[in-house]
């Protein structure tokens, strides 16, 4: 696995208007810098604990996204260095990084999480409950939040229309709230469909076995 060569090639695919995020979840700290002397500066992982100790013993310059299920009680230990957190699922979670945010006093930058795929497995909000969210946000009563965009994670099927109607559906919900809202991300796109998404419109893709190599078994 050669990671410097797969970044490379991945870039090369990939207009300026693309933000790429490489997943490094469960990859050591090596692989990490391999990709960091690369160029790579945004990096993504699932668990605020392991995302916590790689940040202590690298590169302060990286970014840190949060792409992972994110629980409550744990934004405290990420509050401090995390650039944005992707997987915003609910109100009660913008309060509590809202709270953390003021103690460090620093503004978190949030993507709004939407559940686009048939799967119930997946997090997020349906279109609805994106408009009460918003509704709610534009009261001012979480001030040191900005919510900068939508991501959202396709079914994980082999059906690639299936991948591309749900992607398109985002990308429709995002045009509907990008102008008031002032939104300027759109997190959608993998290792498997990243290709599908910024056709769809995706300007930030989270790639991570293509750059780093397959993981070992699946953590939840
Ligand atoms: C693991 C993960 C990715 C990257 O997956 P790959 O298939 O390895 O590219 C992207 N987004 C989220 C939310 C993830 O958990």
């Amino acid at each position: 696995m050669n990671i410097q060569n797969n970044l490379a090639a991945l870039k090369d695919q990939l207009s300026e208007n693309v933000d790429l995020v490489a997943v490094s979840k469960t990859k050591p700290i090596e692989d990490i810098l391999q990709a960091y002397h690369a160029g790579q500066r945004i990096f993504g992982e699932n668990k605020i604990q392991e995302m916590s100790e790689k940040q202590q013993v690298l590169p302060k310059d990286i970014r840190w996204h949060m792409i992972g299920h994110v629980q409550r009680n744990k934004v405290k230990y990420m509050a401090s260095f995390v650039d944005l957190i992707h997987g915003v699922d609910s109100l009660k979670l913008l309060k509590e990084i809202n709270k953390q945010a003021i103690k460090h006093q620093r503004t978190i930058d949030c993507l709004l999480q939407v559940h686009i795929a048939q799967e119930s497995t997946k997090f997020g909000f349906d279109a609805n409950e994106l408009k009460t969210v918003f509704d709610e946000l534009s009261q001012n009563t979480l001030p040191n939040i900005r919510i900068v965009g939508l991501m959202g994670m396709a079914s994980y099927t082999s059906n690639m229309n299936q991948v591309k109607s749900e992607f398109l559906s985002l990308k429709n919900l995002f045009d509907q709230f990008k102008q008031t809202f002032k939104l300027t991300v759109l997190s959608m796109g993998m290792s498997g469909d990243y290709e599908i998404a910024i056709a769809c419109g995706s300007n930030m893709i989270r790639v991570g076995s293509r750059i780093f190599g397959e993981r070992k078994p699946a953590s939840p």
